[in-house]
């Protein structure tokens, strides 16, 4: 397959070509409007003047200087959470980024499952640091949890037995509450803010070439696309992942999922903002969402592939959960059949390499975990900061020697920098699935012939053993992980005041 467009026969510095990929039979030079195999309705965000990029890069002999002094361009697969925080992050810093969407207008990735997403302190005070009235839009939008009581409860009595502290580990570091905000605009906020002109929607990219001086994005179309490196941040099924480093299964949590959002407000509202009910082999998550709704996870210890009748989901969910309190039923209750969605829950434990060359991962592609702390996302907003920052380290120190900008090592940086507190952030949220599988409210839970005791309704020896070491870790977790990226400069912690207006 021919690559259509004219290449600079002297070679720049950061090859910078952005080349549209066409029948071979065509071979001719790219046109300078749209190609019409690269337009229609499926591509709203599609760049607007795609074409004048490779008219740029055209060999010139007086603009051959300029060429050596251009930043790299960046190619992204994949515009989630992930992809578009880093593509913002990389465009406020001047690098010229084309990010490659499958699907953009389908809230896509996770958000499939339409529920709004917890943005913790971490990824928030990493969003400022990119870009300060983005995160500021993020945070109106968003609905302020972590100012109120969050903790475990014992899934059937409903009684406290954890709380947890969110506001102190931020308060100390003068960093943003944390919220919850829907997924949708979320997503709208940072495709807004990357800009159209940096995002392919309806691009699929199925594989790419790094020969050493440049990565070509290879489409599900044919077409074909050359950057300077390539980041993958397509997910948790990545193709850019298993191209780099081959088939590898996902790692099945052995839990199922039900999530819903329903229209309901909790009398103690305005003290509780999220609840993890407790319980042997299932527990359920509720959280204030604003707007007079609440969302709900429901996980359920079974095998992977299970499915529910048409309108069995609730009637399934009522009885998994018989017995249990009230905050849990009642919600169930006030939700709609069509609101409630299903999905098997996995992930990846992370490498210890996250690229090879001029490609890296970011975001679920490379450390794709589970729910249970909230952070899956927020961890890849925070890998978005730090690969933006180690490039732009990097080009600062070619422009000071004189040398070219060593965009692999600057890719290595960036995976040494993060993996060590990705991988510890993952385990936790596996420790914490592990916690609810072992957890048993009262005597006589998962002992068989013994179960009767349950009705003593006898505190089980380990859920008080268990409390006294979540008292004791809890704290140190949640100020290291709510602490967020090392690197974050201290002037973008101001957020004291802001805290204290708020309460
Ligand atoms: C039930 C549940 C609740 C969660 N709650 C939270 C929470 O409260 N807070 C939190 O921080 N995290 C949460 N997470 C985790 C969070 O959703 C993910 O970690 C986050 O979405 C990862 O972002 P990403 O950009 O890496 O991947 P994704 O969000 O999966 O985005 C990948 C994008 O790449 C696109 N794509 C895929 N393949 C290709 C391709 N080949 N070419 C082009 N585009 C492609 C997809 O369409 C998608 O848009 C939760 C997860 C689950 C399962």
């Amino acid at each position: 397959m021919a690559l259509l467009s004219a290449t600079s026969p002297a070679k720049a510095h950061f090859s910078a070509l952005f080349l549209c990929h066409d029948e071979p039979q065509h071979g001719h030079a790219l046109p300078p409007a749209p190609h019409p195999q690269c337009s229609g309705a499926g591509n709203r965000l599609r760049a607007r003047g795609r074409w004048s990029v490779s008219a740029a890069v055209a060999p010139a002999p007086a603009g051959a200087k300029e060429e050596e002094k251009r930043k790299p361009r960046v190619l992204v697969a994949g515009g989630g959470i992930g992809g578009l925080v880093f593509a913002l992050a990389a465009r406020r810093k001047g690098y010229e980024v084309t990010v490659f969407e499958r699907d953009l207008s389908a809230v896509r990735g996770e958000g499939q499952y339409r529920g709004p997403i917890q943005i913790q302190s971490n990824a928030l005070a990493a969003l400022e640091a990119i870009d300060m009235s983005v995160a500021e839009e993020v945070m109106r939008a968003g609905c302020v949890t972590g100012d109120r009581i969050n903790g475990l409860v014992d899934g059937i009595s409903g009684s406290w037995y954890c709380k947890f502290d969110t506001f102190t580990p931020a308060a100390e570091r003068g960093l943003p509450v944390t919220r919850v905000i829907s997924r949708m605009t979320l997503q709208q906020i940072l495709a807004r803010a990357v800009g159209d002109d940096a995002i392919l929607n309806g691009s699929h990219v199925v594989d790419f070439i790094d020969d050493g001086s440049k990565v070509t994005a290879i489409l599900e179309d044919g077409r074909r696309f050359e950057g300077d490196l390539l980041v993958g941040a397509d997910g948790i099924w990545s193709k850019v992942r298993k191209t780099l480093f081959g088939h590898s299964e996902a790692t099945y949590s052995g839990y199922t999922c039900y999530t819903g959002i329903a229209d309901f407000v909790p009398p103690d509202i305005d003290t509780v903002g999220y609840r993890v009910f407790l319980g042997h082999k299932q527990y359920f998550v509720s959280s204030d969402v604003g707007a007079g709704k609440m969302q709900w996870y429901a996980f359920h210890k079974e095998e992977a592939g299970g499915t529910d009748p048409e309108n069995g989901k609730k009637k399934r969910l009522l009885e998994i959960f018989s017995g249990w309190c009230d905050n849990v039923i009642d919600l169930i209750n006030a939700t709609e059949e069509e609101a409630i969605l299903r999905r098997d829950i996995y992930d990846r434990p992370p490498t210890i390499n996250w690229g090879k060359g001029r490609v890296t991962l970011l975001g679920d592609s490379v450390h794709a975990m589970q729910p249970n702390l909230g952070q899956g996302g927020c961890m890849a907003i925070e890998d978005g900061y730090q690969l933006a920052v180690e490039l732009e380290n990097a080009w600062q120190e070619s422009v000071k020697s004189g040398t070219p900008m060593d965009i692999v090592s600057s890719l290595k940086r960036y995976e040494k920098e993060r993996r060590l507190r990705v991988a510890i952030i993952h385990g936790l949220a596996r420790m914490a699935a592990i916690m609810a599988t072992t957890y048993r409210p009262y005597l006589g839970v998962g002992l068989g012939p013994l179960s009767f005791l349950t009705k003593l309704r006898i505190p089980h020896p380990g859920r008080v053993g268990g409390r006294f070491f979540i008292m004791i870790g809890m704290p140190a977790m949640l100020s290291w992980v709510l602490g967020g990226n090392r690197c974050i400069p201290k002037s973008n912690c101001h957020h004291l005041f802001l805290f204290q207006a708020h309460m």
